[in-house]
């Protein structure tokens, strides 16, 4: 069976950062990409909150760094996807390892509509950090009645002329004083029982959204952007029986470090952060778990 002395699973810039850190270290750490490869990012297009990029950088460019640059410092980039309990990868091989970074991400929960599908990208977003720039002075919607869907509508009516929420009871699920906020926006109109049937768009962009009513009338609305912020979950499935995870199925650190509960496995980026989830944050958090790691490899003399 292969060994390795540091095994990193996903392949966005948590786990980058940590294959970065990992092989300037010398440990020659294998990392398996996964089924998207260079993560929740790639789902964008330009990214202009990431630093050192005066005009933004196109998000498959900048993964596409990110990997080079882990590849020219000595990681060992691979495509799979791992089972348990051993590591197995695509049921055909098995690796041994010395340590586990854990950089699986999160995913965002979409509605499951095809129209949904088909505007990805042009349109529709799960990001409001991230795409809410390319809608200045237009019309969106979020969709959700949560803490997240409510501060992604106040952010975007920074931006936008106008915000619809569009939320399937008659009450927010968010905190008082989220609502609160949201509710005194002049920006904001909020739909209240109100579910999206479907996502109208001209065959290049979203153009509207075709809404139903809880007494079954429909009508439609015109915008330009639809955020979803209906909740995340975090990829951690697969590890949820072996590790401690919070009520969400985040992975459970130990502090600021990124320990998990099992020895030698350690968690970096959005599976174990349910609150910031931005590419920094995620790379930083990478580099922690290499650190952790030739620390831990260190003290067990490994
Ligand atoms: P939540 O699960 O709290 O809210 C999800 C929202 O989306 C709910 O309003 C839910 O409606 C709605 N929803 C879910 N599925 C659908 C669907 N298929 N169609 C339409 N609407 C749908 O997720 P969040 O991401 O908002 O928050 C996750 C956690 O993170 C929470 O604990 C939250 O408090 C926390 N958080 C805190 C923040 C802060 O304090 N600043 C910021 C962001 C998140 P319904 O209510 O009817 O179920």
């Amino acid at each position: 069976m292969e060994h390795t002395r540091c095994l990193i699973l996903g392949g966005g810039p948590a786990g980058f950062t940590a294959a970065i850190y990992a092989a300037r270290a010398g440990l020659s750490p294998v990392l398996y990409e996964g089924i998207q490869p260079g993560g929740q990012l790639t789902t964008t297009t330009l990214v202009e909150n990431y630093p050192g990029f005066t005009d933004g950088v196109d998000a498959n460019q900048l993964m596409d760094a990110m990997r080079g640059q882990a590849v020219r410092l000595g990681a060992d980039i691979r495509r799979g996807s791992v089972r348990p309990m051993k590591i197995t990868i695509d049921a055909e091989k098995e690796i041994s390892a010395d340590t586990l970074v854990i950089a699986t991400g999160a995913a965002a929960k979409y509605l499951g509509l095809p129209s949904e599908e088909k505007y990805k990208g042009s349109g529709v977003s799960a990001c409001a950090t991230c795409d809410g720039f390319f809608f200045r002075k237009r019309t969106v919607a979020v969709v959700g009645g949560g803490d997240t869907a409510c501060e992604e509508a106040l952010y975007l009516s920074t931006l936008a002329s106008k915000v619809y929420m569009i939320v399937r009871r008659d009450v927010f699920r968010a905190s008082k004083a989220m609502q609160d906020k949201v509710l005194s926006n002049p920006k904001i109109e909020v739909l209240w029982n109100c579910n999206t049937k479907e996502v109208l768009g001209d065959g290049f962009g979203v153009t509207g959204v075709r809404l139903l009513r809880k007494d079954g009338t429909e009508f439609d609305i015109a915008v330009d952007g639809f955020f979803l912020a209906i909740g995340h979950h975090p990829n951690s499935e697969l590890f949820s029986a072996y590790l401690e995870t919070d009520p969400m199925g985040y992975i459970v650190t130990d502090g600021v470090s990124s320990r998990t509960s099992a020895e030698g496995v350690f968690a970096a980026g959005d599976v174990q952060d349910p609150v910031y989830r931005q590419a920094v944050t995620a790379a930083a958090s990478g580099c922690i778990a290499a650190r952790d790691v030739e620390k831990y490899l260190i003290e067990k003399g490994l």
